[in-house]
């Protein structure tokens, strides 16, 4: 079985390869916008460009407008106006808005292959051309030809993301996934304080960083508001705000991969219930809190993992009441309380913890 598996790995650059790359990325959005622009004009004149015809007619300028692009990879360019072309593309069937121009204080990055099997990895090192070889701060865990590499800078950090095209689906460096285990069905039910309550008793809690972190968004927020706009030190408060946002958003992201990926190596099937998040959203006392625990985003990791693994993975009908539901004996309350803790049948006695009792509920039988 033949898969692409992704992975991004964080790019461990001296200063003078951290330059080319940023050099790079700079080089594609030049192109990006050429293209754009271009496509723009033709338009103008009811003519209708193609990426193709972009690429050639870039080729023929590049040399002269942007001299500074001959010791640069071309593929920087070439991959920037292709991107160009199926955001066309995708335009053009409804499915984006019109493209933009990419501005220099933007998204930082730019596709380094020139197709497939172009880029090397060797160890903790990937050759990227024009650059050379470049440290990574882990190995590749996928083995197979590798089809795309993406660079990207984010927070000051550089990462690959690199396409693999795997033979099947193999996990070099981690045997541990393969390991057997016993392996039961488990029902889970999500939540905000407790990420995830498992049927079989496992609990993991939710990190909550937007908490956390509140007051030193607030200041990096308020320190922003007092730079004057677009100045120096507004770029430079505006970078820090965005470091902070960051650092919440790999906080929540680790806690998730960490969770599921556990949960995963355990279940034989899986059942979880179906969020409503909109229409909990509407809910303002909630709303915080939920949209700083990020569920939604959970269960998605979630079934991607254990699609993986052919874990068989349902989910409960939305209107499923998992948590009025007496795990016991199938008696259902009319009415639970969110400030109920404990789950108490009025029918036949049996108490447990409400979440847990939830879970149980969405076990797969
Ligand atoms: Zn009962």
């Amino acid at each position: 079985m033949e898969v692409n598996r992704t992975q991004k790995i964080e790019l461990n650059p001296n200063n003078k390869e951290a330059t080319r790359m940023a050099q790079h990325a700079g080089y594609a959005r030049v192109a990006f916008n050429f293209a754009l622009s271009s496509f723009k004009a033709g338009r103008e004149k009811d003519e209708w460009h193609s990426h193709v015809d972009i690429k050639r007619k870039f080729n023929a300028v590049k040399r002269d407008k942007f001299r500074w692009c001959s010791d640069l990879s071309q593929n920087a360019s070439k991959n920037a106006i292709h991107n160009f072309g199926d955001a066309i593309t995708r335009w053009k069937s409804g499915q984006n808005n019109f493209p933009v121009y990419k501005r220099r204080d933007g998204k930082c990055s730019y596709q380094a292959d020139n197709g497939a099997g172009t880029v090397e990895v060797y160890k903790n090192r990937i050759k990227l051309p024009k650059i050379g070889w470049v440290r990574m701060r882990e190995e590749l865990r996928y083995t197979g030809e590798i089809s795309k590499v993406v660079v990207s800078k984010r927070n000051n950090r550089w990462y690959a993301s690199i396409l693999v095209r795997c033979d099947s689906n193999n996990y070099n460096y981690q045997p541990s996934l393969f390991e057997k285990q016993e392996k039961k069905p488990i029902g889970i039910d999500v939540g905000i304080n407790t990420l995830a309550t498992c049927s079989n008793g496992d609990t993991y809690d939710n990190p909550r960083p937007l908490k956390r972190y509140e007051r030193k968004l607030a200041r990096a927020n308020r320190s922003l508001s007092r730079k004057v706009f677009q100045s120096q030190n507004w770029h430079k408060a505006k970078k820090r705000l965005g470091g902070v946002h960051y650092r919440i958003a790999c906080i929540r992201e680790d806690a998730h991969h960490q969770a599921t990926t556990k949960i995963v190596r355990k279940a034989s099937a899986i059942g979880v219930e179906t969020l409503n998040i909109s229409g909990l959203l509407r809910n303002r006392k909630l709303a915080k809190a939920l949209s700083d625990s990020a569920l939604s985003r959970f269960v998605t990791m979630l079934k991607y993992k254990a699609e993986r693994r052919g874990i068989p993975i349902t989910q409960a009908n939305r209107f499923f009441a998992s948590s009025k539901t007496c795990s016991s004996c199938g008696h259902k309350k009319k009415e639970v309380f969110l400030s109920d803790r404990v789950y108490h049948c009025l029918k036949c006695g049996f108490e447990c913890d409400r979440d847990l009792n939830a879970a149980i509920n969405l076990c797969p039988t």
